[in-house]
């Protein structure tokens, strides 16, 4: 039993996600009640039987499914709010998040962070835009990893482009091989680390090639540190921070793909099928749901957006599209529904045809 497995998802993987809406009611696979748009099918890569996307193996022929990863959406407050006075509302921002189908970090300014970390009622984590690679001590300016710890924090976000030299500023820019000792040090700590990377307009210009050697660099030094379960890589693109300009979601999936398929090649497929990237650039409420539906695109950094009751939106949008559920080590359906359609069960979750 079984088939070649498939982990790369994406494009390639051959995964095809159907609405259940649009499958005929009289499938054996769909138990009553459970035809919502929140459920959807895949399409067996290897004996193209339709079956629930959330489900680990194919029923059929027990071929593994392709990864489905938690989505997962950060606001990036950066210098924001100018007064005390406002972060209620940001709060309340960030708080109205249905975490349920996505994760939700928010990094807000330094000054804040110990204003706000105790603050959010739905799971949301509180994640500094920065950290020094030292330790406490005479550090001046800086934060640790180890006040993070202490203070119950779990991520941190580092290679923002304004920390890459972005600013406009004289000041001096994060190097790969800083950025790749913080991270280092934050996973060392127990620390989970948000990664962000990102190429200028001048580099996307050029096309995806220049752009990957440009990204390639930023990812070479921290290889060895993708683990999915305490990395998320962030793209962002330069050109689109800020500005207004998105990038459509064809170079945004384009460039997802190529990143996943360097670290395919780089550091292996499962984790490159695991890993989650999030797409950061002048994401918004509206553009939001097409970008969702790119399949390697797991959610996004929010900057501008994210200071607004829309993150809201923007969350629900990606967890709508993505549909994920944690399904832990639990069948989706009743054992009945299973043996109904004929099927064996022969592991935690895989059920074969008897
Ligand atoms: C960011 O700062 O990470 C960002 C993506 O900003 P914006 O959404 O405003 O472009």
């Amino acid at each position: 039993m079984g088939c070649a497995q498939s982990q790369m998802a994406g494009a390639d993987s051959g995964m095809k996600v159907v609405n259940v809406d649009k499958v005929k009611s009289g499938s054996k696979m769909l138990p009553r009640g459970a035809g919502s748009a929140r459920y959807k099918l895949r399409r067996c890569n290897c004996c193209s039987f339709s079956y629930f996307a959330l489900c680990k193996t194919c029923p059929r022929c027990n071929d593994a499914a392709p990864v489905v990863r938690k989505p997962i959406v950060g606001g990036n407050w950066k210098c924001n709010p100018s007064k005390v006075s406002e972060l209620k509302e940001l709060v309340a921002n960030i708080d109205a998040c249905d975490t349920s189908g996505c994760d939700v970090y928010v990094c807000p300014s330094t000054l804040h962070i110990g204003i706000v970390y105790k603050s959010f009622k739905n799971g949301a984590k509180v994640a500094p835009q920065n950290c020094n690679y030292k330790g406490c001590g005479a550090y001046t300016g800086e934060m640790s990893a180890d006040q993070m710890v202490d203070m119950g924090l779990e991520w941190c976000l580092i290679g923002h482009s304004e920390r890459r030299g972005e600013f406009g500023l004289p000041t001096p820019p994060e190097s790969n091989s800083l950025l790749a000792m913080k991270c280092k040090y934050l996973l060392e700590k127990g620390m989970k680390v948000i990664f962000a990377i990102g190429e200028p307009l001048p580099v996307r210009e050029k096309g995806l090639k220049a752009v990957m050697e440009t990204l390639i660099p930023q990812l070479l030094e921290i290889k060895g540190m993708l683990d999915p379960a305490r990395v998320v890589l962030a793209y962002e693109p330069v050109w689109s921070i800020g500005t207004g300009v998105t990038a459509s979601p064809a170079q945004a999936q384009e460039t997802h793909r190529a990143i996943r398929q360097w670290i395919a090649k780089e550091v292996s497929p499962s984790v490159a099928a695991e890993i989650r990237i999030q797409y950061g650039g002048s994401a918004n409420a509206k553009n939001a749901p097409d970008l969702s539906k790119c399949p390697d695109v797991d959610g996004f950094l929010v900057g501008g957006a994210s200071l607004k009751p829309e993150i809201a939106e923007i969350v629900a949008a990606v967890a709508k599209e993505k549909c994920w559920r944690d399904l832990g080590n639990a069948d989706l359906f009743p054992a009945a529904v299973y043996e109904k359609s004929g099927l064996r069960k022969t592991g935690a979750v895989t059920w074969v045809k008897a």
